[in-house]
């Protein structure tokens, strides 16, 4: 038997015919790029969110959308965003695409000096809350922007109350594999209306008028209207597929120590932390010869990446629990017999 880490084509027959009557309508429909799947979708999934009077706004995938979030807020060359070393170079990535200067902290830590920044980042990673009480007042002192980078944390709610509203934007990927995923790429931002508009300009080649590029910075980074008829089909069963992803997590967490909080998380990895990095490779390779696929999420910090120009670092604490995490099989289709035999595997 092998029991994948992933497999986003193993849906249940509910919403696998969800999906195909989505792609059918869409193919039959009026619009293959734009039009009201994009926008319907951008509605729902505002309102899923509880958004109140901040739009959704789709793009073409999780990284654009930190880009169009890092734009439609003003961001320019030359300023300075702080990221979590950890936070697998996606929003650094993003940064270096307008200029932006990246600088890193260590996991848990905030810089004393904040001399050149204009904006955080903050990645709810693995699906678990990143607590923001105080991370929000210490850049409220700075006066610097927050982005929340929700990618692993569709439905993830502090308190009753969905992540990505805390901060001016929140940004989402539709990746296929996350906890809402599209039959492809997808992105969306989630900002107040005067930035909502920027970010549907900046989507679009910096369009105001149609043909006429009003602002710098565009992109065509849409998103599809194939994937958004996707991601409102899928939309209803995003909770009971969280709940599923959860109680798969606390299946694990009675056999090795889990990272995160079970109360926050919406478990996009079950991620153990194991003691040192030789019993952590260790698990791995025994899983492994078992036919358990696994993953580290992820290898190399922002600050290793050889491709990314970062100011800070080492950080030591995100280093020494990279060395020790491994994440274990966790996706709302693993089926009972598969968690079992990963429960024994563990045991
Ligand atoms: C997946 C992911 C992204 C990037 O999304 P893409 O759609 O692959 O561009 C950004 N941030 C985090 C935390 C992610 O997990």
């Amino acid at each position: 038997m092998t029991i994948p880490f992933a497999a986003p084509g193993r849906l249940d027959p509910e919403e696998a015919a969800a999906v195909r009557a989505a792609v059918e309508s869409v193919v039959g429909g009026p619009s293959w790029v734009g039009g009201e799947p994009v926008s319907g979708f951008e509605a729902d999934f505002a309102s899923y969110l509880g958004a109140g009077d901040r739009e959704v706004v789709g793009v073409g995938n999780g990284t654009d959308a930190l880009a169009v979030a890092f734009g439609a807020l003003g961001l320019a060359a030359g300023d300075g965003v702080l990221v979590s070393d950890d936070e697998g170079g996606y929003a650094a990535t993003a940064a270096a695409q307008l200029g932006l200067r990246v600088r890193v902290t260590d996991v848990g830590s905030l810089p004393d000096d904040a001399s050149g920044l204009a904006a955080v980042v903050v990645t709810h990673l693995h699906g678990d809350a990143v607590p923001l009480d105080e991370l929000d007042s210490w850049r409220r002192s700075h006066g610097l922007l927050l982005v929340e980078d929700c990618a692993q944390a569709h439905g993830l709610r502090v308190d009753g109350r969905h992540v990505g509203l805390v901060g001016d934007a929140a940004t989402f990927s539709f990746y296929p594999t996350k906890n809402l995923g599209a039959v492809g790429d997808g992105g969306a931002v989630v900002l107040a209306p005067h930035a909502a508009a920027r970010a549907r300009s900046l989507r679009e080649y910096g369009w105001g008028a149609r043909y006429r590029v009003e602002h710098a910075g565009g992109r065509n980074s849409r998103l599809d209207t194939l994937q958004a008829a996707v991601l409102s089909a899928r939309l209803p069963f995003l909770d009971a597929r969280n709940e599923r992803r959860r109680g798969i997590a606390n299946r694990y967490r009675a056999h090795l120590h889990l990272h995160g909080d079970p109360d926050t998380t919406v478990a996009h990895h079950a991620v153990a932390l194991l003691e040192d990095r030789a019993a952590r490779d260790a698990l791995r390779d025994r899983l492994s010869g078992l036919g358990i696929m696994t993953g580290v999420h992820y290898p190399w910090l922002v600050s290793e990446m050889p491709g990314l120009t970062v100011d800070g670092g080492p950080s030591p604490v995100a280093a020494g629990r990279r060395d020790r995490m491994l994440s274990l099989p966790c996706f709302p289709e693993l089926t009972d017999d598969e968690v079992v035999a990963v429960c024994e595997a563990l045991s």
